[in-house]
């Protein structure tokens, strides 16, 4: 006997429906309803690519045995128990005993719950809303990269850090720090971004050195040889110049306390009055920092991705 049983498996509270991929056994969500009109996906975390069926989760599976089972065997179950009945009564009072006692615990229905997964995304190439564990990940509908949405998220994190240091009752140390993170943390989320980009792209970067992003002058060597564009191409010889001396700011702040010395004057010589003195920070020039530093990971992105 053949029958099909259609099992609905239903989304969380937010919309999103978890996935599992078949060969790398990992876990994200997606929401039904957004992304492209394709019956694939690809998955995030390792690119394995196959059909919609192919990703349901342990869990929905299970969840989708026990209620086809309790609709196909449960009636079966439900006319022995009673036949036993009927048999029961029928031998009360003769020299067979029979009692029936089912258990009601027999079918249970294996219900779920969806996971709490670290980053929520929106692809902003197919319009796709998915979940991943970690940061950094493909989209499961178009295979883009989601390092600039990331990207694009903490430098939105950072400007806030920097409304905070408005605050006039903050004092002077603190307010420092705040202005000293938002830079050191704009640099580090821009080397992880190029981190995940040289992940997917490791022929169209300098694959020997290690913090690429991190390093001005050889990411302006590895743009120059890959695609033939210096930094002040992408932007003007302006923003490349501050970008340039940014850079070398957030390595005095993170190695020397901020205090100019020779390395930076060597890069920077308009400083050599400065030596030994301490680079003040200043809001909006972070900010300013931030906005170019984004509009230089935008087109990066573009040319690789
Ligand atoms: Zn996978
Ligand atoms: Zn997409």
């Amino acid at each position: 006997m053949n029958q099909r049983i259609s099992v609905s498996i239903n989304s969380d509270e937010n919309g999103f429906i978890g996935r599992e991929c078949p060969k790398c056994k990992e876990y994200f969500k997606i929401k039904f309803g957004t992304g492209l009109p394709i019956h694939q996906y690809t998955c995030p975390y390792c690119n394995y690519t196959g059909d919609n069926d192919e990703f349901f989760t342990e869990a929905q599976i299970e969840y989708g045995k026990s209620v086809a089972i309790k609709k196909v065997v449960g009636p079966i179950l439900d006319s022995f128990h009673r036949s036993f009945k009927k048999l029961e009564t029928s031998t009360k009072g003769g020299f067979i005993q029979i009692k029936v006692r089912t258990s009601g615990n027999v079918f249970k229905i294996k219900y779920y719950q969806e996971k709490i997964l670290e980053t929520n995304v929106i692809c902003d190439s197919c319009g796709l809303n998915f979940s991943i564990y970690g940061v950094f990940s493909n989209c499961p509908d178009c295979g883009r990269l989601n390092a600039k949405f990331i990207f694009e998220k903490s430098m939105e994190v950072l400007k806030n850090k920097l409304k905070l240091s408005e605050d006039s009752t903050l004092e002077s140390s603190l307010k420092n720090d705040l202005l000293k993170d938002s830079l050191i943390g704009a640099i580090s989320s821009f080397d992880s971004f190029g981190k995940s980009l040289r992940d997917k792209h490791n022929t169209k970067f300098l694959y020997d050195t290690k913090n690429l992003f991190q390093n001005f002058l050889k990411l302006n060597e590895s743009l120059k040889i890959y695609f033939g564009k210096n930094i002040k191409d992408y932007l003007s010889q302006q923003d490349s110049d501050f970008l340039f001396k940014m850079f070398q700011v957030r390595h005095i702040y993170e190695h020397t306390a901020g205090v100019i010395d020779n390395d930076f004057i060597k890069k920077l010589p308009q400083f050599n009055l400065q030596k030994g003195r301490k680079y003040i920070l200043d809001k909006k020039e972070i900010l300013l920092f931030l906005e170019k530093l984004l509009s230089l990971a935008q087109k990066i992105y573009l040319e690789v991705e």
